[in-house]
């Protein structure tokens, strides 16, 4: 049998509009002396550049979240079965923290932990490095490398009163293209954060043991029910619709619905709650193809999800992601909210809950693929 290649993701993915763009193939095709495929239009799927340079050696297919072909390699080493026997995956306990750190905590997009973690990391030196992500306006975000407190705060959920730069700016999207980031910069020890497409084409380069991706010491999951994306022409429809102004918009939390805090009025600071089934129109559509929802292959995972306003929930998952969460608050920099058994199984409720139903959409956008097909 021949090896699949770009040609096959081009079939298989970008056609039936579930590429999620995360970048795996173009940064780590194995050409690295010739550039053979690469994103010619921002989000947009990537396409081929120089497509004779190209050595069928099936790597980008390997490393394609939407391929699925590693999943079972995955299962084993991360302990997941399917996400209808394990919907949170797995797991010993769930928390709901808060950093001690004042500023983490208030730019925090939850309860600052995630940032919380990685600046333990760093000022312990046990990685040199952290690929973020910064916002640069309502909805559109892009990748940083963060290697101190200052380069987090930039990174902080809720820095977005950056001037969105609407007329320049065609598409915004909450998507981060992190994975490219990669090949970067020089590290010898990294940590990543990411949503659940970018861990597990992560986990697929470890897998395959693709350089850099021996040198990322550790993965921070966020949970992810769906990414936005908004071309320029929707962002009046959306105004309109959510009597609200983009530039307005001064933080974004993602639970049970999304929640905008509105910049403060006479009236004082609005909060919007913006159910999920009303957002179809700017949800990315590779979305609908994706059925994890706690990023099961983390090392911990991290959500609003479940946990009080100012709350993180925290899923400690591997050894790695166990032990770091028990230095961190060894060390007192955070502090977990005092859990009783009912409030933490309707935690785990709730997001068992959120994740089949992340699931379903799934399977319903595959049969809508395969009817039209
Ligand atoms: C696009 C997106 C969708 C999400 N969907 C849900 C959801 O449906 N339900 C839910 O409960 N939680 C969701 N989350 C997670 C939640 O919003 C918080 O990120 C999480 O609770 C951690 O909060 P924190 O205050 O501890 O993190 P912080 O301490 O504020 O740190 C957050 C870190 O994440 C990085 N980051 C932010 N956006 C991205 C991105 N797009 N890609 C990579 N890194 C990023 C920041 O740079 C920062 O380092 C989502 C997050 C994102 C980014
Ligand atoms: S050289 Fe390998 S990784 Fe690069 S496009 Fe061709 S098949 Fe994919
Ligand atoms: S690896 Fe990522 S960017 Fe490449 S085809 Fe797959 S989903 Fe799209
Ligand atoms: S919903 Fe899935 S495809 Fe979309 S950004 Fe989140 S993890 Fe990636």
């Amino acid at each position: 049998m021949s090896m699949k290649t770009f040609q096959d993701l081009i079939k298989e993915v970008h056609e039936k509009g579930i590429c999620q763009e995360c970048g795996g193939c173009t940064s780590f095709c194995s050409a690295a002396f010739e550039t053979v495929i690469g994103f010619k239009n921002p989000n947009s799927p990537p396409e081929y550049v120089n497509k004779d340079a190209c050595l069928e050696c099936g790597i980008c297919y390997y490393l394609c979240p939407q391929t699925h072909v590693l999943d079972e390699d995955l299962n084993k080493e991360y302990e997941f079965t399917d996400f209808a026997s394990m919907p949170v995956g797995k797991f010993d306990k769930i928390y709901s923290c808060q950093s001690n750190d004042e500023e983490f905590q208030k730019y925090g997009t939850d309860g600052g932990i995630v940032n919380t973690l990685l600046n333990y990391l760093l000022e312990k030196k046990l990685i040199d490095g952290a690929i973020v992500s910064k916002a640069d306006g309502p909805f559109s975000r892009e990748a940083l490398y963060a290697e101190n407190k200052e380069d987090l705060i930039k990174a902080s959920g809720t820095v977005l009163n950056i001037s969105p730069q609407v007329d320049e700016v065609q598409r915004f999207s909450t998507y981060t293209r992190s994975i490219p980031e990669l090949s970067h910069y020089k590290f010898k020890k990294l940590a990543i954060v990411g949503t659940p497409c970018q861990i597990y084409t992560i986990r697929c380069m470890q897998t395959l043991g693709v350089t850099p991706s021996e040198y990322i010491e550790i993965c921070l999951g966020l949970f992810c029910y769906h990414n936005f994306l908004f071309e320029k022409s929707q962002i009046e429809n959306f105004e309109k619709e959510f009597k609200l102004k983009f530039e307005e918009i001064k933080k974004i939390n993602i639970k049970e619905d999304l929640i905008l805090k509105l910049e403060e009025n006479d009236s004082g600071e609005r909060t919007l709650h913006i159910p999920f089934e009303k957002l179809g129109n700017y949800i990315r559509p590779a979305c609908h193809s994706c059925s994890d929802f706690t990023n099961v292959y983390s090392d911990i995972s991290f959500g609003g999800l479940g946990s009080p306003d100012r709350y993180t929930t925290v899923i400690p998952r591997t050894e790695k992601g166990k032990e770091l969460f028990k230095k961190v608050l060894d060390s007192n920099a955070i502090n977990c909210f005092d859990l009783d058994t009912t409030t933490k199984n309707c935690m785990k409720d709730l997001i068992s809950k959120f994740s089949e139903q992340k699931t379903k959409r799934k399977a319903k956008f595959m049969d809508s693929l395969s009817v039209k097909v």
